[in-house]
């Protein structure tokens, strides 16, 4: 079985080093990922410039490096590695529950493969993680590959682990407004500038990834590529007809 691992944080990121190692135990191992840190590029592809790939040394891993997003990765990877069977991204440092998996190259990344026809997951977990926090996470992280493998009519899978997981759920995505947060400043040469940053609003509600978040549990999601919704979609056509 061919594997490609890739991530948004970047090829020298501890976390895509963790996946692709654990990745080795279901077959063979490819990294390719961003030179730099590529987060919250979401599904961004480079059309105005030619994109370079070249190998990296990174542990004993076969691995590339791509100055480009984290999409383009991994439709570099699978051009240059016939018939890759699965796609791993991740592990990412911060969760991409609710509305950050729109924001999210490393749900991107999982995004492109299963646009090729490549069943892919995303992997991500809590910003605050260490190196010496991933332990605990492995014994998950096998196990969600493994069911993975028995559910062929998943196509796209976004898993988050809490920093201290005590189980696994499915759970579907926490879909809320959020506090858009600008501040403010200036920078040494006297130049006002912003950061942009955002906070979900509320508690979550029950069987929501947020919620499986807070009761540390690690939360599985399938995601569509069907963006459409169907409900709006069927009582509008019925109320504005159009031939
Ligand atoms: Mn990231």
């Amino acid at each position: 079985m061919r594997i490609l691992v890739s991530n948004d944080d970047g090829i020298f990121s501890p976390g895509i080093r963790v996946l692709a190692n654990a990745a080795k135990e279901f077959g063979d191992v490819r990294v390719v990922a961003p030179d730099v840190e590529q987060s919250a590029m979401s599904h961004a592809i480079t059309i105005r410039r030619p994109l370079h790939y070249h190998p990296v040394p990174l542990d004993d891993l076969e691995a590339y490096r791509v100055d480009g997003t984290p999409a383009d990765c991994v439709a570099l990877g699978a051009y240059h590695w016939d018939e890759v069977d699965m796609v791993l991204t991740g592990i990412n440092l911060g969760l991409n529950i609710g509305h950050n998996i729109w924001h999210s190259g490393t749900v991107a990344a999982a995004k492109q493969a299963a646009f090729l026809g490549i069943p892919a997951i995303a992997f991500s977990a809590p910003f605050s993680i260490g190196p010496e926090d991933y332990a605990p996470l492995m014994p998950y992280l096998s196990q969600v590959i493994r069911d993975f493998l028995k559910a062929p009519d998943i196509k796209l899978l976004n898993v988050n682990f809490p920093e201290r997981p005590r189980g696994i759920t499915w759970a579907r995505q926490s879909v809320r407004n959020y506090e858009g947060i600008v501040v403010p400043d200036t920078d040494p040469m006297g130049r006002e500038h912003f950061w942009f940053s955002e906070r979900a609003k509320g508690s979550p509600e029950e069987g929501t990834d947020r919620w499986g978040i807070e009761n540390q549990l690690v939360t599985l999601t399938p995601l569509t590529l069907d963006l459409t919704d169907r409900a709006v979609l069927e009582a509008a056509a019925e109320k504005v007809p159009h031939d």
